[in-house]
């Protein structure tokens, strides 16, 4: 499960480029992950410069 922090998300596109499955967009609202390409790789979360993402294991 994809998080964001929007109060801390600058919109810097940053996560958008780094997404291995291109899961992520950057949207009017905010960074919006499409959970059924989301490979729960992380990359994202690492990235992001103001720690923002949070990727939480599903229980499926
Ligand atoms: S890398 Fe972080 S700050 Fe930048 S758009 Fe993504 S979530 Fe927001
Ligand atoms: S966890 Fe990996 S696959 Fe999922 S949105 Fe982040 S970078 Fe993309």
């Amino acid at each position: 499960m994809f998080k964001l922090n929007e109060d801390k998300c600058l919109r810097c596109g940053g996560c958008v480029g780094i997404c291995p499955v291109a899961a992520l967009e950057l949207t009017e609202t905010g960074i919006v992950c499409n959970e059924e390409k989301c490979i729960k790789c992380g990359n994202c979360e690492s990235f992001c410069p103001v720690a923002a993402i949070k990727i939480e294991k599903d229980k499926k």
